[in-house]
């Protein structure tokens, strides 16, 4: 008498299949043969998989995109000048120069000493820098370097061009 190595599983999702186990040891077969009934079936199981990172990938979207009208806005209301640089550069220029600027208004004027009159200058100065790739490269940058960051921008015209944008 030998272990059965197809074995007929009752899925949670409804549907029956079976299964060769014979890849398991005779003695594993029943607990693992349990352990399946518990799952749903490998069409089902690979379908809600699918469905989950169709969701996110669209959960993804529709945030990138709130966040890219909420720094538009932000850009308008600040006065802030058009970027320049390929399509894709500029929308995350403008989400990156929108977070950056934020970040520092926050960290200088509400949380510091910098003062209202201050911080225009330092927006008047933002608003000089209008390559996108720029803003891009100083999304992680510390909110206290902001101002030397921008100086460094304006003060040498140098060749800085960013190879990828
Ligand atoms: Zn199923």
């Amino acid at each position: 008498m030998t272990v059965k190595t197809i074995w007929s599983i009752n899925h949670t999702c409804g549907h029956q299949a079976d299964r060769d186990l014979s890849d398991r040891a005779a003695d594993r077969r029943a607990g693992f043969a349990e352990w399946l009934a518990r799952q749903e079936c490998t069409n089902c199981w690979r379908a809600s998989k699918e469905g989950d990172e169709q969701d996110k990938a669209a959960w993804l979207k529709a945030k990138r995109a709130e966040e890219q009208a909420e720094s538009e806005a932000w850009s308008e209301q600040y006065r802030m000048p058009p970027l320049e640089g390929t399509e894709r550069a500029v929308a995350w220029g403008v989400r990156c120069r929108h977070q950056v600027l934020a970040a520092a208004y926050t960290a200088l004027v509400l949380e510091a000493e910098t003062t209202e009159t201050e911080w225009e200058g330092i927006e008047e100065t933002a608003r000089t820098v209008t390559r996108a790739g720029w803003w891009i490269d100083q999304r992680s940058s510390e909110p206290d370097d902001l101002t030397e960051l921008l100086q460094a921008a304006t003060e040498a015209d140098r060749p800085t061009e960013n190879p990828h944008f």
